[in-house]
């Protein structure tokens, strides 16, 4: 190299250098706490909290710094969203659908009973226009709002006996939330709800004949296994369920542009992540809990085929009286029937050949 590139090349690196710094001096040191809905053992779905305040904390050389808590730590794991709309933390992650008592519409930020799987949820939201619908309904909730993880398909859950008919949902207990639980409610069954500590004992002791939770990684720390060796799928009411990172709106237009780019690439990262590290971690689980005599069935088509109508029923019933469900079940209807008839074709007909055809 001559002597003139070397010195040339010195400035240059010396100038860059200068220009990171001076940089650097300018961006603020910023000091967020979020909070997740969720508690640490929960580690697929925690973790993605972890992994954006981490990856932030890299991008911005320490100057973007997010506390995570977990769920009761300093809020109550299902009172996030408020939280977030109070400005009482900037940042919190949770599942939109456990606000659905405030509006039903908080559903699609998550996911419905028999609508989008993983894939058609990232589709929707990225290329469809669910992000921009949702981003619009969740400002008068004061948030602006980023997909931050799926679990993928959960499964059906764990039932003490066997359902082999529409019939055998009468009268069962089943702790299911949500939607789901007003589906099964119209089936006959009687939903419940409790928190993830007290589902074991109760299952345990027969106070409910059922149980869902979320896929056999997550499921097998719970030991549900022990108590109900039948184990459903799919989990019709979970499809591809979305978790998300809630910003406080004025705290999001406060952050400078480069922070901004930085906290949509590391949650677009949590949001790939979470997905990749369920299907890499569920397979193992499975066949732990298939070797401790866990017998799985699918739901039988007479109840998912009922499911399914009560399901449409409830949507066409609220979106006659909600005019913000109304506003996203449109759009949202328009992408699934269209998906479906793509995704049957390629996607379905690769897997099924690949796994039930020897
Ligand atoms: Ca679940």
């Amino acid at each position: 190299m001559k002597r003139r590139d070397l010195i040339m090349g010195a400035s240059a690196g010396m100038l860059s250098g200068l220009v990171a710094s001076a940089r650097a001096v300018d961006l603020p040191t910023i000091r967020w706490r979020l909070a997740s809905s969720y508690p640490k053992s929960l580690d697929t779905i925690y973790g993605a909290a972890e992994l954006l305040a981490a990856r932030l904390n890299r991008i911005t050389e320490g100057k973007f710094q997010i506390r995570v808590f977990a769920g009761g730590e300093i809020v109550p794991g299902l009172q996030v969203l408020e939280a977030v709309e109070q400005g009482t933390v900037e940042c919190g992650h949770t599942a939109s659908y456990y606000y659905v008592g405030k509006n039903m519409a908080f559903a699609f930020d998550t996911c419905l009973p028999f609508g989008f799987n993983a894939r058609e949820q990232n589709a929707w939201m990225y290329f469809g226009g669910g992000l921009q619908l949702m981003r619009e309904f969740f400002k008068s909730y004061n948030l602006i709002s980023f997909p931050g993880g799926n679990t993928g398909v959960q499964m059906g859950g764990w039932f003490r006996k066997e359902i082999k008919s529409l019939a055998d949902l009468k009268g069962l207990k089943m702790r299911i939330p949500g939607i789901g639980g007003q589906i099964l409610a119209r089936l006959g069954a009687v939903p419940q709800t409790l928190a993830g500590g007290d589902i074991y004992p109760a299952l345990e002791r027969g106070a409910i004949d059922a149980t869902e939770w979320v896929g056999p990684y997550d499921d097998e720390k719970l030991g549900f296994h022990k108590v109900a060796k039948n184990y459903y799928y799919p989990g019709w009411w979970e499809g591809g369920p979305q978790l998300s990172f809630y910003v406080n709106l004025k705290k999001w237009q406060e952050l400078p542009d480069p922070y901004k780019a930085a906290f949509e690439t590391a949650a677009a990262e949590a949001n790939v992540t979470m997905l990749a590290e369920y299907d890499a971690k569920n397979p193992p689980a499975l066949m732990r809990l298939v070797k401790q005599g866990v017998k799985l069935h699918p739901f039988p088509q007479d109840v998912m085929v009922a499911a399914r109508q009560e399901a449409f029923k409830i949507y066409d019933e609220e979106a006659a009286r909600n005019p913000a469900f109304q506003r996203i079940y449109g759009e949202w209807k328009k992408f699934r029937d269209a998906s479906l008839q793509w995704m049957k074709l390629a996607e379905a007909s690769y897997a099924n050949f690949l796994y039930y055809t020897k």
